[in-house]
Order: structure tokens, then C-alpha cells, then sequence
């Protein structure tokens, strides 16, 4: 089983570059925010410890942590999102980590996959066999995010920020794809790294 990180910024296509690989390879992918998600399910490792942490008011009537109220409150506080994230991060990793061994146990899984903003700052080097880098020009992903999601130029400045520099992606990866251009660009890419994994639908 080959395990390859996808990385890159806010905006510079990690979840459009999956979408082409789930439709077009066998395998196996896990998005690190679904995740996240799923941790924080009522019953799940995480639930309580944050509910303990900020508090009964962010929870939704049938007991799930509502995340614009999450959000909400750990948005002006930098030492209570520090906090949230040594929650959520370790959970993810367990979790991750049980898939991924799982998924080599059972057999059959040849590429498996998993996406994250954070994976190099998160020590998943370490983890994966590669990484690889979505590149996509920063006025691009400032354009394509407004037009998309409807970011102001403010948030996604403020998303930028929190995240690592072009350099330092480029400086934890092993191949970088380039999604400025046209996706097709892109995916021609992934076709031609693929290329020599026996295993393309
Ligand atoms: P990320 O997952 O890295 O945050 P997305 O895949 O969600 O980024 O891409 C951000 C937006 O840009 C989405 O609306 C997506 O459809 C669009 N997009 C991605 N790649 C391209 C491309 N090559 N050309 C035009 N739009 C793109």
C-alpha cells in the first residue's frame, strides 16, 4: 500500500485533485477536516473534552457540538483554539493511524490517501511514504475562493496567514502539482506520476 499525503493552501484545489483521483484510481481517501468531524461526534473521544472546554453552549439540541458556535467562540481566542486543536489533533492522528493499519491488515488498498491544510506542521512526514504539494498561484486561489465560497478578500488573507508559506510547503514535500492552470492541467499531472502504479481503474 502506498500512503500519500495531499497538502497545500487554502483554495489551491486539495479537495478538487481527490474528487479526480477517487473517480479515476482505486482507492482509499480520507479528508482530515471529515475527520475532525467525526471525532467530535457525540460519543466519540473528543465530544466531552470539548464540550468541558468551552462550555454546554455550544451543543446543538440532540447533543452534537454545533460548529459555527465552536467557531464562534474559539475565533478571538488564539490560546482556547491552541487548545481545541491538542483536543482534535491527536484524535485524528489515532484515528487515522487505526485506518491506515486497518487498511494494510486487510489487503487490497494499494493507494490510500489523506488531505490536510496541516499534515507537515502536523509531523505527518513521518507517516506518509510521500507528500505531495497543491500549488496554485495566490491571486488564483483568492479569486477562485471569492467566486466559490464567497471569501472576502479579508478572510482569506487571514486563512493565509495561519498557514505555511509556499517555501516551507515546497520545502516538506516530495512532488508538487501545479493547479493554477486549468484542472485538466492538473489531473494530466497526477496521470503522469500515477503512471507507474499498476493499479489505474
Ligand atoms: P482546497 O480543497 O485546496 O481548499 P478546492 O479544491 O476546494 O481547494 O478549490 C477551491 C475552489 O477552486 C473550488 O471552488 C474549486 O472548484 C476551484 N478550483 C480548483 N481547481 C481549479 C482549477 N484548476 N481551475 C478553476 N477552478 C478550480
Amino acid at each position: 500500500m502506498r500512503l500519500i499525503g495531499i497538502t497545500g493552501g487554502v483554495g489551491a484545489g486539495k479537495s478538487t485533485i481527490l474528487e479526480y483521483i477517487q473517480a479515476h484510481y482505486l482507492c482509499r481517501i480520507y479528508l482530515a477536516d471529515q475527520v475532525a468531524h467525526a471525532v467530535r461526534e457525540p460519543g466519540q473521544p473528543c465530544h466531552e473534552a470539548l464540550t468541558a472546554l468551552l462550555g454546554r453552549e455550544i451543543l446543538e439540541e440532540d447533543g452534537r457540538i454545533h460548529r459555527g458556535r465552536m467557531a464562534e467562540k474559539i475565533f478571538a481566542s488564539p490560546d482556547l483554539l491552541k487548545q481545541v486543536n491538542a483536543i482534535v489533533h491527536p484524535a485524528v492522528r489515532v484515528f487515522l493511524l487505526g485506518e491506515i493499519e486497518k487498511a494494510r491488515q486487510e489487503g487490497g488498498v494499494e493507494l490510500f490517501f489523506i488531505e490536510a491544510a496541516l499534515l507537515i506542521e502536523c509531523g505527518y512526514r513521518e507517516i506518509v511514504d510521500e507528500m505531495w504539494y497543491i500549488y496554485a498561484a495566490e491571486d488564483v486561489r483568492r479569486e477562485r475562493l471569492l467566486r466559490s465560497r464567497g471569501y472576502s478578500a479579508e478572510k482569506t488573507e487571514r486563512i493565509m496567514e495561519s498557514q505555511l508559506t509556499e517555501e516551507a510547503f515546497r520545502a516538506g514535500s516530495d512532488f508538487v502539482i501545479d493547479n493554477s492552470g486549468a484542472p485538466e492541467a492538473a489531473f494530466r499531472q497526477i496521470r503522469g506520476k500515477l503512471e507507474g502504479y499498476t493499479w489505474r481503474q
